[in-house]
Parts: structure tokens; sequence; C-alpha cells
């Protein structure tokens, strides 16, 4: 059981957070609001608590990462999330970029592959947001049986689209996956018109962990 709290001190850094974000073209009021409400320090072990609103990634366990305040509020920003929307997200990680999803009213399903990190999401999601649902499985498979999603959202680096995905998504649709190597991917926005047309964009260089599973990386 998670017994932290959030704090006016915490508070007060997100406002900071949440002024720093908006100089770097955040501008999306709800995304920022998100990013004011959610307290970021709950989904981080007590030591890196102090630097939960640096606007950097940080370690979580199992060699993984949450990603950088930055990094969550481009993606949510680009998917253009309105209350409602059915979101699927692929690598929980710590839970933020869901919880930032949830506060924002959408609909979210949540895939992670390592059950450690889903069981821990699970403890602070549950007493935050009633709108997430966590499921543990290979996320490049997607979640066949709650398709189609409006959003969808990849937070682990693929080294190319993954088409179940895109088959999950539905017309009028947008994904944002990060496309690349181990070491450096480009952020791809993918959007599928009502005629089932899909068309790409890019949108700058990113830095995540891997994308592991049948349509990912294969694990060593
Ligand atoms: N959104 C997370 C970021 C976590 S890092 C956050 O806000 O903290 C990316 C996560 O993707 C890791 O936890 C990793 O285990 C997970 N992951 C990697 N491959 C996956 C797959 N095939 N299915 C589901 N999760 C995966």
């Amino acid at each position: 059981m998670n017994t932290r709290k959030d704090s006016y001190k915490h508070q007060g850094q997100r406002a900071q957070l949440v002024k720093l974000l908006n100089t770097n073209k955040i501008n999306d009021k709800n995304v920022l609001m998100a990013m004011a409400n959610v307290p970021r320090h709950l989904f981080l072990s007590k030591d890196f608590e102090d630097r939960a609103y640096d606007d950097v990634a940080l370690p979580i366990d199992e060699d993984q990462t949450i990603s950088q305040p930055y990094t969550v509020a481009f993606q949510t920003q680009t998917l253009e999330i309105k209350p409602g929307d059915k979101v699927l997200e692929i690598g929980t990680g710590s839970g933020y970029q869901a919880a930032v999803l949830a506060d924002m009213g959408a609909d979210v399903y949540s895939v992670e592959r390592i059950e450690k990190l889903h069981k821990q999401a699970k403890v602070i999601l549950s007493q935050l947001y009633k709108n997430v649902k966590l499921f543990l499985s290979d996320g490049t498979m997607g979640l066949p049986d709650k398709a189609p999603f409006d959003k969808i959202i990849v937070t682990a680096a693929a080294p190319k689209i993954p088409e179940t995905l895109l088959a999950q998504l539905k017309p009028g649709g947008m994904a944002i996956i990060p496309i690349g190597d181990l070491k450096l991917q480009k952020m791809i926005l993918i959007k599928k018109s009502v005629e089932n047309i899909i068309t790409q964009k890019e949108l700058g260089d990113f830095r995540f962990v891997p994308l592991i599973g049948k349509d990912g990386w294969q694990k060593n």
C-alpha cells in the first residue's frame, strides 16, 4: 500500500515544471492542467522523489525508465486527447503516462510486459483513477478483445511500426510511436483517415527503452 502523500511543496514544483513545459511549445491547456495535477513523485521510488519534478527521465525498477515530463507532454499533446477518448498505451512502466491520460478524462487501456511493474502501477493507479485498466501481456499484439481505439501511444522504442497495432486503430484515429534503433528514435505520428488511409509524419528525435516482443525487438 502506498501511503505517501502529495504536498504544497510538490504542487509548487509541478507549477514550475508546467511553466517550463509551456516555454517549450506545450500549450494544450488540458495537457498542462493534467501535468499540474498528477503527483509524479508517487510513481517513483523514494530515492528519486527529490528529482520527480525535474524535466528528466528517471530509473524505475527492472532497468526501465519513467519518461521525461516533456516527452509525456509532447506525446499527449500530439494525440489531441479529449475526454472519453479510448486510448491504448503500450508500456505502462511506472504508470505516470497512463495517469496523465486518465487525468484528462481518457478511457485508458495500458499494457506492460513486466509483471513487477504492472503490479506496482496497479497499486498506485487504482488509488488515483477509475478510468485506467492495466493488462500484463506483449503490447506489440495490442489488445484485440478491446479494440478498436481512438488513439494509441507507444512509450517504448520500436524497430518498425507494429502493424497489429495499426489494425486496432479506429478510422479517424491517431497513433504516436518512437521508431528507430536502440540508441535513438524518431517520433512518428500516424493518422488513419475515415477512408482508412494511413499517413505518417516525423516529429523529431527521442530516446526510449526498447519495445520487446513479437512485433518489436527480440529479447536476447
Ligand atoms: N509510460 C511509461 C514509460 C515506461 S518505459 C511511464 O510513464 O513510466 C517503457 C515500458 O515499456 C517499460 O516498462 C517496458 O517494460 C515496457 N515494454 C517494453 N516492451 C513491451 C511490450 N512488448 N509490451 C508491453 N510493455 C512493454
